[in-house]
């Protein structure tokens, strides 16, 4: 029987060390929680880095053994790949590019080699455990080679390979020295996709300006082959937060939280820490709000939820610092004896917390500056069982393509993401329950298995139709 094979940077589960033991957990991040449903169906297998140095054989033997059991393979990497191919290149050369943060990307020849020699190793774990009949799923940016790498192991294997990030305009990725190897690397799929039309649009202009190649319709011919380009936005698991919406657990949170807060109105951000999000500005905006809109102080809170994330890449730790400040800034100069103007969580949360989060915000504020896709944007749109609440939502976010009955902002406008917060403390119900229960319709509808199964298909059929006509 044919398997899918999931290959990603990271697993879904995080293997984490205590003082004389190891122990499991589930990873944060949009791909984990999104494709966590799909990958223990049918035989079917993850392959990644399980997001710790280990260095012993006898260690990494049982880490094997126990992820395996959960249809899982671990790929190991040293100090030195964790430095240079994810903290160098992986986080501090393609993620600024590719969100258009070129200013905070450097060009490292060591940090390069490391991510062709981790691109190979992870093309090696998939050869030992990949049949000629399996489908190979590549994800995202830390693994661009890879399609390549197994195409010229296995030139007959069924490749599909999906960006979670923002393909940026060709202009950025022309800045890169090693642009043509990296689109190359894409090539060696069947199927690339992207969460939106514009992505994919970039992309195949880069590679019509950097490789020459031509492109049209959705289709690019390499001298060897036709790959198939296509957008395929990524969905949530809807059940699983509209039902924790009203799960006894949550309420029991959302009753705890609403006695502190008394009548207090919320405003929510959540993020990873990530200077893509555009945190600060938001932080600033409030900071507007209160400042034009007296009326509101005393009255609504923005709780702010922040991931720590990346925390050894020096950009991260900076933005650490200005978000700490911003927020001790605005609190000290609006706060009262009975009123925190801004609830500020440094941490991850656990689902019935978020829930009770995503139940308590009247709005919820996503401002990324880029974002491929953002996954909060729709959980909170799945949360709303009561059909009120109102969703701001940067158009540089994948998910604004999709949520286009959210009140759309552009992130670096402070003005308008100042009057977009009143406008919407201000809205009236019947709009709120119309623009998200149009919302909710889509988010349940495209959820994260019909997506998978979008893609399957239309790798399935790529790769017949290449069959058919060679
Ligand atoms: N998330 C989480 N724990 C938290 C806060 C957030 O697991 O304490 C999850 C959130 O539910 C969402 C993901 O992290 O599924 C963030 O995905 P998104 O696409 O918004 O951003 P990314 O972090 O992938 O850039």
């Amino acid at each position: 029987m044919s398997r899918t094979i999931i290959v990603s940077n990271r697993l879904p589960t995080k293997v984490i060390r205590t003082e004389d033991d190891l122990t499991f957990q589930p990873s944060e991040g949009g791909l984990a929680t999104g494709l966590g449903s799909v990958y223990r169906t049918g035989g079917n297998l993850w392959i990644g880095w399980p997001g710790l140095f280990v260095g012993d054989a006898v260690e990494e033997a049982y880490i094997d053994t126990a992820l395996a059991a959960d249809h899982m393979a671990p790929v190991f990497l040293t100090e030195g790949e964790i430095r240079d191919f994810y903290e160098g290149f992986s986080n501090s050369t393609l993620w600024p590019t590719f969100h258009y943060f070129s200013e905070f990307a450097t060009y490292e020849q060591a940090h390069w080699d490391a991510y062709v020699a981790v691109n190979e190793k992870f093309c090696a774990a998939v050869l030992e455990h990949a049949g000629p009949d399996d489908t190979i799923w590549v994800h995202d940016y830390q693994l661009l080679l890879l399609p390549e790498l197994l195409r010229r192991a296995r030139p007959e294997a069924t490749i599909g390979f999906f960006l979670h990030i923002p393909f940026p305009s060709q202009e950025l990725i022309r800045v890169l020295p090693w642009r043509a190897e990296l689109l190359r690397g894409m090539l060696g799929a069947d199927l690339i996709g992207f969460h939106t039309y514009g992505y994919m649009r970039h992309f195949l202009s880069a590679v019509t300006h950097v490789l020459g190649l031509p492109a049209q319709n959705g289709q690019i011919e390499t001298p060897t082959r036709s790959v198939r380009v296509d957008a395929f936005p990524m969905g949530i698991d809807y059940e699983r937060f509209a039902q924790a919406a009203t799960a006894e657990a949550t309420l029991a949170h959302v009753a705890e939280y609403r006695e502190a807060l008394r009548d207090t109105r919320v405003i929510l951000s959540i993020d990873r820490l990530d200077y893509t999000k555009g945190i600060a500005q938001r932080l600033r905006a409030f900071n507007l709000l209160l400042e034009r809109y007296p009326e509101w102080r005393g009255q609504v809170s923005l709780i702010m939820l922040v991931v720590p994330s990346r925390d050894q890449v020096a950009q991260y730790a900076a933005l650490k610092e200005e978000i700490d400040e911003l927020v001790g800034r605005i609190n000290a100069q609006y706060r009262t004896m009975s009123w925190n103007p801004i609830l500020y969580f440094y941490r991850s949360l656990p689902l019935e917390e978020l829930a009770a989060l995503y139940h308590l915000a009247e709005v919820a504020l996503v401002t990324p500056m880029r974002d491929g896709m953002n996954l909060v944007a729709k959980e909170y749109v799945a949360s709303r069982t009561d059909q009120r609440g109102v969703l701001i939502l940067s158009e540089r976010a994948g998910a604004a393509r999709e949520l286009s009955d959210a009140l759309l902002v552009n992130p670096t406008d402070l003005h308008q993401l100042t009057e977009t917060m009143h406008d919407a403390l201000v809205m009236p119900e019947a709009e709120q329950l119309a623009r998200i229960s149009a919302m909710q319709e889509l988010v349940r509808r495209y959820n994260v298995f019909a997506w998978t199964r979008l893609f399957m298909n239309q790798l399935t059929y790529t790769k017949m139709k290449q069959q058919t006509l060679a």
